[in-house]
């Protein structure tokens, strides 16, 4: 963030604020990490905040302190509506485009608060007063932790901060491995746990505490696993039918996609998941390397989100969702193989 906008901040937070904080739709670690962080720290210093979320989010993510507080958009609408009509306010984190919280869009778009926005997507949208953007940053929550340090308050991060930002940096960066993973972010969370961060509690709490339904689902969507090795990619699928059969809840199929690049010569690995619902497939695409994901998905699937993991969505047939996919990748082969 860079001084100007810091002392706007300051100036913003020098009286007590209404303030509500928004994660993108279908929150994810970082997403819910981010927002709960950041809305202790508020409170910390004087001021009412509350996290509104676009909708629910996954179960594995309960734990965080302050996740009961935090108000569905969807299933408390009255009371999430109240909450933005009366802020003064509104932090939007861990995404780029207002279009990226459903039916909140509207709402926030009414809105006359004061807009603060932390993202490391690509391509951010010029709404808020404070845009604090960094394609570079491994997580919103290195983020949170940034822009808590720059208003003088790295002392005042508490064990519930600290177990926040922790989660959503590791969840955000597949436990400190993706490239965008620096010696700063390992800086960060070694600052992390000196402020009480329980690692290892906060590692088994994400990724020891599966229902024996999700895990069998994991075989299922590897059994469906398909290798294309003349483009280096795997893509699996999961039908609607087999969610069901496994009792499918949100967050179920998390992190299924990486499986694929754990394929020896795998550099690009695809997870469509059927949502009968909302009738579309939803898709997660991931990648090692230079090909960029984020540019595949935002020319062929309305999505985005970064250079090696992004999503979008089709509206065709799972079958007619995947025979499209092999033929796409026909114009990919020379950058898959090169
Ligand atoms: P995931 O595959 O885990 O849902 O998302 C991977 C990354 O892409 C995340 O950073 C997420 O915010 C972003 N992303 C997922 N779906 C979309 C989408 O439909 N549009 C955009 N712009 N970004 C997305
Ligand atoms: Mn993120």
């Amino acid at each position: 963030m860079n001084s100007e906008d810091v002392k706007a901040v300051k100036r913003l937070l020098s009286e007590p604020q209404k303030i509500v904080i928004v994660p993108h739709k279908n929150p994810d670690g970082d997403a819910i990490g981010s927002t709960l962080g950041l809305c202790h720290y508020l409170n910390k210093l004087g001021h009412d905040a509350t996290v509104v979320s676009p909708n629910d989010f996954p179960q594995f993510l309960k734990w965080m302190p302050g996740s009961e507080l935090i108000v569905n958009f969807e299933k408390d609408n009255s009371l999430a509506l109240k909450l933005i009509t009366g802020a003064t306010i509104i932090c939007t984190l861990d995404f780029n485009h207002l279009s990226r919280i459903g039916q909140m869009q509207q709402s926030l778009e009414a809105s006359r608060a004061d807009f603060i926005m932390i993202d490391h997507h690509q391509a951010p949208a010029d709404y808020a007063l404070i845009t604090y953007s960094d394609v570079s940053m491994s997580s919103t929550c290195e983020m949170v932790y940034n822009f808590i340090e720059a208003l003088g308050g790295r002392g005042s991060i508490t064990p519930e901060i600290a177990n926040c930002l922790y989660a959503g940096i590791m969840t955000d960066t597949g436990s400190f491995k993706f490239s965008s993973t620096t010696s700063r972010t390992h800086r960060v969370i070694a600052a992390l746990i000196d402020q009480g961060a329980d690692n290892t509690q906060v590692h088994h709490n994400i990724y020891d505490s599966n229902s024996s339904d999700r895990v069998r689902l994991l075989g299922c969507a590897l059994g469906n696993m398909v290798l294309l090795k003349e483009y280096n990619t795997a893509y699996i699928t999961l039908s609607q039918e087999e969610l069901d059969a496994h009792n499918y809840k949100k967050g179920d199929t998390e992190g299924f996609v990486n499986y694929g690049l754990t394929v020896e010569g795998i550099k690009f690995a695809v997870i469509f998941i059927e949502n009968k619902e909302e009738g579309i497939i939803k898709i997660s695409f991931r990648s090692f390397g230079e090909f960029s994901v984020n540019d595949f998905a935002r020319a062929h699937y309305s999505g985005g989100g970064h250079i090696n993991a992004a999503g979008g969505r089709s509206e065709s047939s799972l079958e007619a969702t995947t025979e499209k996919f092999k033929e796409l990748l026909k114009q990919y082969k020379d950058q898959l193989t090169s």
